[in-house]
């Protein structure tokens, strides 16, 4: 079970970074455009499968316990594994690497078939709480989506007929043309201008679909959000968004993140921000308070003697860190506050307390300014 290992050249723990800049350089290698060698395309086609299964967690999994055989037949289930033709395989790399850069360019052509029958991409906005932040979550999105037509099964042809094979371009969807340049002898490629690039040509076109495979529908995804999200990060689904015309590769779905602000934190990065208002007589003879933390109340016990502004730092009480084990603080900042109007009975206890204040303690310049850090906490 190392045949699609061994044919990117990757050791079997590979990264899914080194698989893919391994895939790359192959596909960059023996790219049909780039490659005029018979064997080419052959070759770019096997990668590409080993490419497809090794990218992907799932199925990698499956291949390194079953070999093939754990990706299932593409008529009993599992993955469907099956052997890449061309322009699938033509796609995958464009999917993946948008192509072959300024090479295509040069050598005029382009591949627009990719994009032409790609579905498009669907963006949707998830709606969560800090709470959710903190323990990540699985949210359902519903959306209205293209999928495919269950009358013709998406190939856009009326039921009981068949597209047929294009005879301009033979089913490749693309016309080459071998030509001679001060460079050397190179192949441009276009897509078919009688097919559309689709390499078939559909005669009776389906009633439901009218010929494109797909009809509206509303769709409901399930999106697992990991903990420590913010805002700005947003999670893409390959292939869940619209599916393309004509069984055309779908495609993805962008989920956006909408996080409600929690109106007892503020949040700075992994970290959370509360602020505890004591009185006077709190800091003055010491306190144990319970504050709130993402994962329910907690403790703190203030020292007598502290002052205004001190911090103290719960470690790992504030947010996961991204795609970590670990989490930020939650940063308890003490304020004291000050009673805005006296009733009789405190009036005379702060009278009688003046008496027995003193004076302020001597302290080095600087320090009624500095933020004074707990220690122990
Ligand atoms: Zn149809
Ligand atoms: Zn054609």
């Amino acid at each position: 079970m190392s045949e699609f290992y061994a044919l990117l050249g990757v050791a079997r723990d590979a990264s899914e970074a080194e698989i893919k800049k391994a895939y790359r350089k192959l596909a960059m290698e023996f790219h049909p455009d780039r490659n005029p060698a018979p064997e080419a395309e052959a070759k770019f086609k096997e990668i590409t499968e080993a490419y497809e299964v090794l990218r992907d967690p799932q199925k990698r999994a499956a291949y390194d316990r079953y070999g093939k055989a754990g990706l299932g037949g593409s008529a009993g289930g599992g993955y469907g594994f099956h052997h890449v033709d061309l322009s699938e395989a033509l796609n995958i790399f464009m999917r993946d690497f948008g192509g072959l850069g300024g090479f295509e360019s040069l050598f005029g052509g382009g591949r627009q078939r990719a994009d032409t029958h790609r579905g498009q991409d669907i963006r949707v906005t998830v709606k969560l709480s800090l709470a959710d932040v903190a323990a990540g979550i699985k949210k359902t999105v519903r959306f209205k989506a293209p999928d495919r037509c269950a009358t013709c099964q998406g190939s856009g042809a009326k039921p009981g007929t068949k597209p047929v094979t294009c005879t301009t371009c033979g089913g490749s969807g693309e016309v080459r043309r071998a030509a001679r340049s001060m460079f050397g002898q190179f192949v441009s490629v276009s897509p078919c201008p009688t097919c559309a690039g689709e390499g078939v040509v559909i005669q009776d076109t389906c009633e439901i679909c009218r010929g494109e495979g797909r009809v509206r529908a509303e769709k409901t995804v399930t999106v697992e959000i990991p903990a420590g999200v913010s805002t700005n990060n947003y999670l893409t689904l390959r292939g869940q968004g619209a599916v393309g015309p004509r069984n055309g590769p779908a495609g993805d779905l962008i989920v956006m993140l909408d996080i409600k602000d929690d109106d007892r934190f503020e949040r700075q990065g992994d970290d959370l921000i509360f602020d505890l208002p004591l009185s006077f007589s709190q800091v003055a003879l010491g306190v144990q308070v319970k504050v709130p933390t993402p994962y329910g109340e907690e403790e703190v016990r203030v020292a007598p003697g502290t002052q205004p502004e001190t911090i103290v730092r719960l470690r790992g009480r504030g947010l996961p860190v991204l795609g970590q084990s670990s989490k930020g603080d939650l940063i308890v900042r003490i304020h004291v506050w000050t009673p805005e109007r006296l009733n009789a009975e405190q009036e005379r206890l702060f009278q009688e307390l003046s008496k027995h204040e003193g004076e302020p303690p001597k302290r080095s310049p600087g320090f009624w300014s500095k933020l004074k850090e707990a220690l122990g906490a």
